[in-house]
């Protein structure tokens, strides 16, 4: 098997869990939807070690498990982006070497649910990486057509692929509040981890509100007001 470029935030995430050990890399990674609608995403390269998982997959033994109970063994990874690598028969808006980034759930794209927008109530919902569909830690990753968002030529998706779900999960809370903020308006971030340094991103760019980041950590001082905190506390 090949072992081409790799696209994640997991080093990132890597260098702060410090844990150790590696996983299996499959191709035949994830999906739900059918053959011709899937296609597969290039996400390794060859320089990569594979030290460690993401914080939130620490959790896995735990809630998740309890909420999935996913069918073991499989690969983990629900945080992705990367290059296309293969695409079925009936998609002809890809081609092998588009940057994409993916959303973290595979979705039908016919139900009541996903026509509405709310895609995560969708009934045949899969979330690859977390409920026993292989997900991203593998050298390549089969999605559906519904859940690849391309990006620009020559973008490298490596810093993009938190967005495939923390910065989902923060865009989701940030457009919640939007009828409630205003010019002087106040909002409060608390935490500046893998969520809070992108909510701050967010809430900068569609919200005038003032933003107060509370952090722990003296680093995360700077760090913080580096994404646009107003005041940290
Ligand atoms: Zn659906």
């Amino acid at each position: 098997m090949p072992s081409p470029p790799f696209a994640n935030r997991n080093e990132d995430v890597i260098h702060e869990s410090g844990t150790s050990g590696g996983l299996p890399a499959t191709r035949q990674a994830g999906g739900c939807a059918g053959a011709e609608d899937r296609r597969s995403v290039r996400r390794d390269r060859p320089d990569r070690r594979r030290r460690g998982l993401p914080d939130g997959h620490s959790h896995h033994a735990g809630g998740l498990e309890a909420a999935f109970h996913p069918k073991l063994p499989y690969t983990l990874g629900h945080e992705n982006a990367g290059w296309i690598e293969e695409v079925g028969g009936a998609v002809s808006h890809l081609k092998k070497g588009d940057p994409v980034v993916l959303h973290p759930a595979v979705t039908c794209g016919f139900c009541v649910a996903c026509r509405s927008g709310n895609d995560m109530h969708c009934p045949t919902w899969k979330f690859p990486g977390v409920d026993g569909v292989d997900g991203g830690y593998a050298d390549f990753m089969r999605t559906s057509a519904r859940s690849v968002v391309k990006l620009a030529s020559g973008t490298d998706p490596a810093s993009l692929a938190p967005q495939g779900d923390a910065g989902l999960t923060d865009y989701h809370a940030v457009k919640q509040i939007l009828p409630f903020t205003y010019p002087g308006s106040t909002v409060v971030v608390i935490g500046v981890g893998g969520l809070g340094h992108l909510a701050i991103q967010i809430l900068h760019a569609l919200t005038p509100a003032r933003i107060v980041v509370v952090a722990t950590r003296p680093e995360r001082v700077a760090f913080a007001k580096s994404f646009g905190a107003d005041e940290v506390v």
